[in-house]
């Protein structure tokens, strides 16, 4: 409190580290927002984005404008790489930040599972630009297969693997099982884009294992109305340019799409303390760190040790966010501090594609077209800005009534993808 304003430094202006800060707008505190990056991801639809639903610009939003109405709030866009908790400080790759509390909000990254050399011919979807590439493979895939001479490589091109049958996993198969169908469908005249296999692998038993079997079982079922082959209880043992090694045999394929594993952001190694075997760090009651009151970890990073099984989702990360923004404010203010944190499910929410998508709210149960529906309501309203809110619902149902695709731009293809 060098000044006598009391310091609040948050790292990562994702769902948990914005809802702290806004939880301190009308505070006294000196908020101070580190991101490596300028704008806050919506990564719920960022299958989207990697489908040509929409345009990166529709599901991200520089994080000065998101804060611009806080004056008590500074935005740095910068990489943190280390803490000192003796001194205080975050370091960064520009500059040196003094704290008196730290919120270290840096989500998740994918988890290779000790095969990070995978990851450049199995992109994950985790950031915009991930997305943007995926979109690009996807859509040169076409174009080379409408190139190709000879029928094994035309069939290998036009076969999309999607390794994890979690949410991510699902959602991106039935999308682009609707991109090879409906809005390619007409557009090219060598090939015949409604013929590609798009393939989704899960190491277990069943796709979706966070819903209930019934769920789950019609979650597959749709899927594979929409084409797409569903292999469960099937482990892949490689992936290189070519296809995936998979227990029973070998998968030709150019486009792989990783959704099988995330990894918490190196927090608990800044600090040094302990985490689970996901690398998230073990947090109390408060979300605090132990041996470090002032410090707190929240969302995907975050394992909150009295409450095991806290999903990694935006709801959990808004919710711890608002917490320790209160808490925070209450320590500032010296007024008493709220009770320990408790996490509260609202249900889960999963979509297939058009038309499809699965919603559990405790006993409620919606699937099919009412649950698209649902879904959709859901994410527009939780898009940040009203406009954008106008344009993705503006662009899903031209959509909807058209079956075109409005960004299917190929920008930018490194020389690695053009031939
Ligand atoms: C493809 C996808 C689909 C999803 N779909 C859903 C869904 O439908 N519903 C749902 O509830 N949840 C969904 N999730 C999960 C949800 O998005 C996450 O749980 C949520 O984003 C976690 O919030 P967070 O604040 O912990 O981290 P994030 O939102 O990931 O934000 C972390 C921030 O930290 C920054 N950062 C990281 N490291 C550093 C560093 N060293 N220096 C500076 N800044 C750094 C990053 O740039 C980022 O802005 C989805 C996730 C993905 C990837």
């Amino acid at each position: 409190m060098l000044d006598g304003r009391t310091k609040v430094v948050i790292i990562g202006a994702g769902f948990s580290g914005i809802a702290a800060a806004k939880e301190l707008r009308h505070t006294s505190v000196e908020v101070t927002v580190i991101d490596r990056q300028n704008h806050h991801c919506f990564q719920p639809l960022l299958y989207q984005v990697a489908t040509a639903a929409l345009s990166p610009a529709d599901v991200a939003w520089p994080i000065r404008h998101v804060l611009r109405k806080q004056k008590n709030t500074t935005v740095l866009m910068a990489e943190v790489r280390a803490i000192d908790t003796a001194q205080r400080r975050v370091e960064t790759d520009s500059l040196s930040v003094p704290y008196d509390f730290l919120v270290l909000a840096t989500g998740a990254a994918h988890s290779y599972f000790g095969h990070d050399e995978w990851a450049e011919v199995a992109p994950g979807l985790k950031r915009i630009e991930d997305a943007t590439l995926i979109r690009r493979r996807i859509l040169i895939a076409f174009e080379r297969a409408e190139l190709a001479m000879d029928a094994a490589e035309r069939q290998r091109l036009l076969t999309f693997v999607i390794v994890g049958g979690g949410a991510t996993g699902v959602e991106m198969a039935g999308a682009i099982s609707e991109v090879a169908r409906q809005s390619l469908a007409r557009d090219f005249r060598r090939i015949d884009p409604t013929t590609a296999r798009i393939v989704l692998i899960e190491a277990g038993p069943r796709i979706m294992p966070a819903f209930p079997p019934n769920l789950s079982d019609y979650i597959r079922r749709t899927l594979i109305k929409k084409g797409v082959e569903v292999m469960s209880a099937t482990r892949v043992l490689s992936c290189d340019e070519h296809g995936v090694d998979l227990e029973h045999g070998r998968l030709d394929a150019d486009t792989i799409i990783w959704a099988a594993g995330v990894v918490a952001s190196p927090a608990a190694h800044w600090l040094d303390v302990r985490h689970d075997r996901a690398g998230r760090t073990n947090v109390g009651a408060d979300l605090s760190v132990p041996a470090h009151p002032n410090v707190f970890v929240i969302g995907d990073t975050a394992t909150v040790v009295d409450q095991p099984g806290i999903p990694g989702i935006a709801a959990a990360a808004k919710q711890m966010g608002r917490y320790v923004g209160r808490l925070i404010a209450a320590h500032a203010a010296h007024r008493p501090l709220p009770p320990p944190f408790r996490y509260r499910h609202r249900g889960d929410l999963a979509t297939i594609g058009r038309q499809a998508a699965v919603v559990k709210l405790g006993w409620f149960e919606l699937r099919g077209f009412l649950g698209w529906l649902f879904w959709s309501v859901v994410h527009i309203y939780f898009l940040i800005e009203a406009r954008d809110r106008f344009i993705v619902a503006f662009t899903w149902f031209w959509e909807y009534v058209t079956f075109q695709r409005g960004a299917r731009l190929i920008t930018q293809v490194p020389p690695t993808e053009r031939s």
